[in-house]
C-alpha cells in the first residue's frame, strides 16, 4: 500500500465529511461483507416525539403525564427528552423526584411523593411482577406503527402508556439500497422491541433485525457475526453503542452523537448521514485500486 494514495484517499474523506483516524481504516472498510445499524440516531433521527397517551387504573391524563416528566427529568435517553418536551408544551409542572436510578436498555425507577414510579419496557414491569396483560393489544397495536412504548407503574400497578415516534433520516433507505447493492448483507440492532424495530426497518429496506438487544449485548452481537468469518462494519451514535463500534472491524461513529461512540470508533460520519457510509466505502475501494 502506498502512503500517498492513503494519503490521497483520507484527504478525499476529510471533504467529503469522513474522517478517518488512520489508514489502516480506509485499508479494511472495503472487504466489509455485513454491516450493522444502530436504529435510534443513526437510521432514525434520534428526535423521538409523544404520540399517545393510554391512562390506565383510573389516572388523569396530566396526572399520568406529570408523573412521567417528574420521573424523566433526571433521564439523558431520548425517550425521556421527548416526554419532558412533552409536558412543557402541555404547561404541566413537573415534581423533583426524591430518588432516581437509570436501568440501562429498560426503564428508570423514581420515588415521588413516596411513591415508586417504573418507566419503562415490559421486560422492566415483568422483573419488577407487574401485571399488564390488559395493556398488551393496545401496546403491540402501536409498536406496528413503528411507535416506541414505554409502560409507566405507580406503587406496582400499571397506570399508563406513553408511545412516541422518531422519524427515518430522509438519506437512509437510500444508503441501505447501495449497500445492498454491493453486495453487503445490512442489519439493523436496536434495544427497543421486536415489532417497533420491523416496522421501521421495513420502511428503510432491511429484513435483518436484532431487537431487544441488552446495551451490554451489543458488542457480543458483533462479534458472534465477526466469528461466522463476517468481516463486520458497525455504525452508530449512543453510549450504548461505544464497545460494538470497538469490537467491529470497522466502527463508524454518526458524527452528531455522542463523543464516547465518537472516540470509539474508527471513522465518524461527520454530516451523520448513511450516504456518507456509503461513500466512505466507494473511498475504501478506489483508494486499494490504485494501490494495487
Ligand atoms: P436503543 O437501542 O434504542 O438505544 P436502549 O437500549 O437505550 O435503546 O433502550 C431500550 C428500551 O428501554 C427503550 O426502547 C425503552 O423502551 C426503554 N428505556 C430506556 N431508557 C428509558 C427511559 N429513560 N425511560 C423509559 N424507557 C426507557
Ligand atoms: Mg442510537
Amino acid at each position: 500500500a502506498t502512503p500517498t494514495s492513503i494519503m490521497v484517499g483520507t484527504g478525499k474523506g476529510a471533504e467529503s465529511g469522513i474522517l478517518i483516524k488512520g489508514a489502516e481504516h480506509l485499508e479494511h472498510a472495503h472487504k466489509l461483507t455485513t454491516i450493522v445499524l444502530d436504529k435510534t440516531g443513526t437510521i432514525t433521527k434520534g428526535q423521538p416525539e409523544v404520540t399517545d397517551i393510554v391512562t390506565l387504573a383510573g389516572l388523569a391524563e396530566t396526572e399520568l403525564v406529570r408523573l412521567a416528566i417528574s420521573a424523566e427529568k433526571n433521564s439523558e435517553h431520548p425517550l425521556a427528552q421527548a416526554i419532558v418536551a412533552y409536558g412543557q408544551q402541555q404547561g404541566i409542572a413537573l415534581s423533583d423526584p426524591e430518588s432516581f436510578t437509570a436501568i440501562p436498555g429498560r426503564g428508570i425507577e423514581v420515588t415521588i411523593e413516596g411513591q415508586r414510579i417504573l418507566v419503562g419496557t415490559r421486560k422492566l414491569m415483568k422483573e419488577n411482577g407487574i401485571e399488564y396483560e390488559i395493556a398488551v393489544a393496545t401496546i403491540e397495536q402501536l409498536e406496528l406503527q413503528g411507535k416506541t412504548v414505554m409502560l409507566l407503574a405507580v406503587e406496582n400497578q400499571l397506570s399508563g402508556l406513553l408511545a412516541v415516534a422518531d422519524t427515518v433520516k430522509e438519506s437512509s433507505a437510500q444508503a441501505v439500497a447501495e449497500l445492498q447493492k454491493m453486495g453487503i448483507e445490512v442489519w439493523m440492532m436496536t434495544g427497543d422491541n421486536t415489532r417497533t424495530a420491523q416496522s421501521i426497518a421495513q420502511v428503510v429496506g432491511i429484513t435483518n433485525v436484532m431487537a431487544e438487544v441488552l446495551p451490554e449485548h451489543k458488542a457480543a452481537k458483533v462479534e458472534a457475526l465477526k466469528q461466522e468469518g463476517k468481516v463486520v462494519g458497525m455504525v452508530g451514535d449512543g453510549i450504548n453503542d461505544a464497545p460494538a463500534l470497538a469490537i467491529a472491524d470497522v466502527g463508524f461513529a454518526i458524527g452528531t452523537g455522542t463523543d464516547v461512540a465518537i472516540e470509539a470508533a474508527d471513522i465518524t460520519l461527520i454530516r451523520g448521514e448513511l450516504t456518507g457510509l456509503v461513500a466512505a466505502i466507494r473511498l475504501s475501494k478506489a483508494t486499494m485500486r490504485n494501490i494495487k
